[in-house]
């Protein structure tokens, strides 16, 4: 009797002890899962604007603030508004000889060229010379006489932006000539980003930067990530309409997103290469979607300059994006609908 007894008691035991370390390897998965799918977060001014990430996993902290670096030294390397930068040698270089620049400097101008020259006018880096004589950027904007303007559009010309591969170096042809990367800077930073969060095992992450929203991987929960889209006029922050994005850049532009008034008149900062002034565009706010931030920030801005009916044109073929008219319209491309959703009803939806 004595035995059996003692025999149960050691069953019993054992039994508490599987189930102790079987509730123990359950806790460890859970704070594991947890740990996983919690974020973090991380604003800074960069660029002219704010900078604002959301990173899950373990190395989500030490990968945000090295983006945060990145995109400090990539605005060093690429503002032309940067005495040492790549971008300021060349403009003060212009007329003269070759400036040796870094791989990538060659490699963003060499894609920005190419992309320039195929956007029929609507878009040039070497708008500069305008976008600094309206001080578009500047704490003050003003709108310069029209006998300047037409003095500045000669020099308004990407074929005058010479590239050579070879000694890596770049020239710009005339005296006066000088480049701005303005249009294609923020998502060009979203990729920065991107090869930064691959290196560091970041599976999953959320980047705004000044507009321009880069989607890495999916939530942890496999959910994909949701983006709001903005009608200007209404207050900041609300939202009207919503898509899930992955491992894709949305980059929007519009004539609200900087601005100044002189004499009654509102003037914004996306010029029109034939004109030297602000474009006159039917479009009040259009997002362009690219698995590549510079070509979606590129289009961006080429869509708003093309106007409405082209940008159409575009976002119905080989595009994808959404666009707001003035008439509360708001087109979105077919890639967008299935996760499409309208927030705000007093807009009319369109399907392309
Ligand atoms: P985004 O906000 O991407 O539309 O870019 C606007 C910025 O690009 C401006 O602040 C200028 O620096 C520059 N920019 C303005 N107009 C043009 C244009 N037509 N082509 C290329 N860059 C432009
Ligand atoms: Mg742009």
């Amino acid at each position: 009797m004595g035995r059996i007894r003692e025999k149960r008691q050691w069953i019993l035991l054992l039994a508490g002890l599987v189930l102790l370390a079987v509730l123990l390897v359950l806790f460890a998965v859970r704070a594991q899962l947890q740990r996983r799918s919690q974020s973090k977060s991380s604003t800074t001014f960069c660029m002219s604007t704010v900078v604002d990430q959301r990173a899950y996993g373990a190395n989500a902290e030490e990968a945000m603030q090295k983006v945060e670096q990145a995109l400090r030294d990539f605005e060093d390397e690429l503002s032309l508004y940067r005495a040492q930068s790549d971008i300021a040698q060349i403009n003060a270089a212009a007329g003269g000889q070759p400036v040796a620049v870094q791989p990538q400097t060659l490699a963003l101008l060499q894609q920005g060229k190419e992309l320039a020259l195929q956007s029929e006018n609507a878009f040039a880096l070497t708008l500069a010379p305008l976008t600094l004589a309206w001080g578009i950027t500047s704490e003050t904007p003003h709108v310069p006489p029209q006998s300047e303007i037409d003095a500045l559009l000669p020099f308004v010309n990407d074929n005058d932006i010479l590239l050579d591969a070879k000694n890596g170096t770049v020239q710009l042809v005339k005296q006066g000539q000088a480049i701005d990367l303005g249009g294609i800077a923020k998502g060009t930073a979203c990729n920065v980003a991107r090869a930064i969060y691959t290196e560091n095992g970041v599976d999953s992450a959320l980047l705004s930067i000044g507009g321009n929203i880069y989607a890495h991987g999916a939530k942890p929960d496999g959910s994909e990530f949701r983006i709001g889209f903005r009608d200007p006029s209404k207050s900041a922050g609300v939202s009207i309409a919503s898509f899930t994005l992955r491992d894709a850049t949305c980059a929007v532009s519009g004539g609200y997103e900087r601005y100044f008034e002189e004499n009654g008149v509102r003037y914004h900062h996306i010029l029109d290469p034939e004109t030297g002034a602000p474009a006159e565009s039917d479009i009040v706010s259009v997002g362009v979607v690219d698995a590549d931030g510079t070509v979606a920030d590129f289009y961006s801005t080429t869509l708003f300059v093309w106007g409405k009916e082209k940008a159409l044109a575009y976002l119905s073929g080989e595009g994808t994006g959404l666009l707001l008219d003035a008439e509360n319209n708001l087109y979105v491309s077919r890639a967008l609908q299935a996760s499409f959703e309208l927030v705000e009803d007093d807009y009319n939806v369109v399907f392309l």
